[in-house]
């Protein structure tokens, strides 16, 4: 299947001007722009793209009113399945997602699926309206823990549904890792997060910031002494894996999340702000995931030479492609196939470089990628004076630890059943607190299908007690 018209390209900051500067990457299509991508899209009877998509997005419908210039209709058509369009517009992975499954993919370009949901999702910013139906108030609360976005998701859908809900953030920003994680440069705070944030608002849902459950509150306060009829719990996997070799304990090795934490969160890249963060000349960051990108990309921008370390080859790295493209074009150095063994010091207790073994790939393993084999002999040093963890998360144990009833797995997420109920009555989950770090997509469709089971349960229980 082809199609005439080639994939509009979509205009981006130049690459060795924006590898100085924190503003956003991509600019996005214009009104022009978008109508022309749109017209490529085939109306598919069967659409793929909607299958492949997590939330199932009416792709071919949206794109459609695109088309024909109604982008408010666009809206009220992605409304229906997606609270967040202009953020995942911008983060999804598409091109493993619904532009891969685009038919026109097969021998051309997909349709620019994720590019024009940024269009419309940015459009709805500015001009309002699509936010979805509202029903009048029901009565019963609902408490949401944690505001990225699975508990944003969930407390739309529940707000929606006529529900008084109550967001409790641990942090003193909303947004979840939205904020405190992805950067600057690829997703704006006060324009794009903010502003959903606001949407939300505008349905009545309620925020507490600086409220951390397990010590502030509890889950058993919430739901005994404050009235909650039920309780999600969206508190994400912040807790940052180190590979246990020798040397982590030195200065200048840090995880990638206190890193961009700093960057992103407490604006250490403004010098407006009193934030210490060191880079050092040379920064090296091990992994090859998204993280591992966005911390490389932000070391660079705050001036470091900035190298990527992963022991897998490039076919394996887990980021988006359209993240690693961005990053070789801003000059980001890739060391694939190697592996950290050690963390070289000084003698004042600080990195002076990493040692390092060559790794080739051997037979593929559980995740069906194939596993990395060390080659003997072949260690080698690489100069540096930081280094970034960068090898994924795991959930804070702290309402495992403090919600009498509530099971993990080995893992220490959160067992639920497939709507998201967990172990303890009235208690439902969902993001990275139950799966471990995946995506925002997955992260706001578990929120959204949590939503769904909470109004099942509090309606069963006021059924029961009339
Ligand atoms: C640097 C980085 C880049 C990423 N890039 C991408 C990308 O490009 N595309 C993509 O799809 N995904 C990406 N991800 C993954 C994605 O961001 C997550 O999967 C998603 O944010 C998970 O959403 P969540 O709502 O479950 O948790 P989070 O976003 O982690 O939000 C959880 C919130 O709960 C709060 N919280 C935790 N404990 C408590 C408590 N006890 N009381 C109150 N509040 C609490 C936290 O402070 C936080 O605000 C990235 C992740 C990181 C770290
Ligand atoms: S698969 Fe591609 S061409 Fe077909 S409906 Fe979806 S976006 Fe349009």
């Amino acid at each position: 299947m082809a199609n005439k018209i080639p994939r509009v390209a979509v205009r981006e900051q130049d690459s060795a001007v924006r590898a100085t500067n924190f503003e956003e990457v991509c600019y996005g299509y214009n009104d022009e722009e978008a109508r022309l991508e749109a017209t490529r899209c085939l109306a598919c009877k069967r659409p793929r793209c909607v299958e492949a998509c997590p939330v199932n997005i009416n792709i071919p419908a949206f794109i459609a009113e695109v088309a024909k210039g109604d982008i408010a209709a666009a809206a009220e058509i992605i409304a229906a399945d997606s609270s967040l369009p202009s953020i995942c517009g911008r983060v999804c992975p598409q091109e493993t997602q619904c532009e891969g499954s685009c038919v026109l993919g097969v021998k051309g370009e997909p349709v620019a699926i994720g590019k024009l949901e940024r269009y419309v999702g940015d459009w709805h910013l500015a001009h309002g309206g699509g936010g979805g139906r509202i029903a009048a108030a029901n009565g019963h609360r609902v408490a949401v823990v944690g505001s990225g976005p699975a508990g944003l998701a969930c407390a739309s859908d529940l707000a929606k549904m006529g529900y008084d809900v109550t967001v409790f953030e641990a942090l003193h920003k909303l947004g979840g890792v939205l904020v405190y994680g992805i950067p600057e440069f690829r997703l704006p705070k006060d324009k794009v997060v903010a502003r959903e944030i606001d949407t939300l608002r505008g349905l009545g849902v309620r925020f507490e910031t600086d409220v951390i459950v397990g010590r502030t509150v509890t889950v058993d306060s919430l739901m005994e002494e404050e009235g909650f009829d039920a309780v999600f719990i969206g508190s994400g996997a912040g807790l940052p894996r180190f590979m246990g070799i020798e040397g982590e304990n030195l200065n200048g090795v840090v995880s990638a999340n206190e890193f961009l934490t700093r960057a992103n969160l407490m604006h250490a890249y403004d010098e407006v702000y009193d934030t210490p963060i060191y880079v050092g000349k040379r920064v090296v960051v091990v992994g090859g995931g998204n993280v591992a990108m966005d911390a490389v990309r932000t070391a660079k921008r705050l001036g470091a030479e900035a190298t990527i370390v992963y022991r897998r080859s490039e076919a394996e790295l887990p980021a988006r492609r359209e993240e690693v493209h961005h990053a070789k074009e801003e000059g980001i150095e890739f060391r694939m196939l190697t592996n950290p063994t050690r963390v070289l010091g000084s003698d004042k207790g600080w990195v002076r470089g990493i040692s390092c073994v060559r790794m080739e790939l051997g037979e593929p393993d559980e995740s069906g990628r194939r596993s990395p084999v060390v080659v003997e002999g072949s260690d080698f040093d690489i100069e540096c004076d930081v280094v970034i963890m960068a090898l994924g998360t795991s959930p804070n144990p702290l309402l495992k630890r403090t919600t009498a009833g509530l099971e993990t797995n080995r893992r220490g997420c959160i067992v639920t059943d497939d709507a998201g109920a967990t172990t303890r009555q009235g208690v439902f989950a969902g993001g990275d607190a139950v799966t471990g770090a995946a995506t925002v997509i997955l992260a706001m469709g578990a929120g959204r299908r949590a939503a769904r089971a909470i109004d099942g349960y509090v309606r069963g229980k006021y059924q029961e007690e009339k």
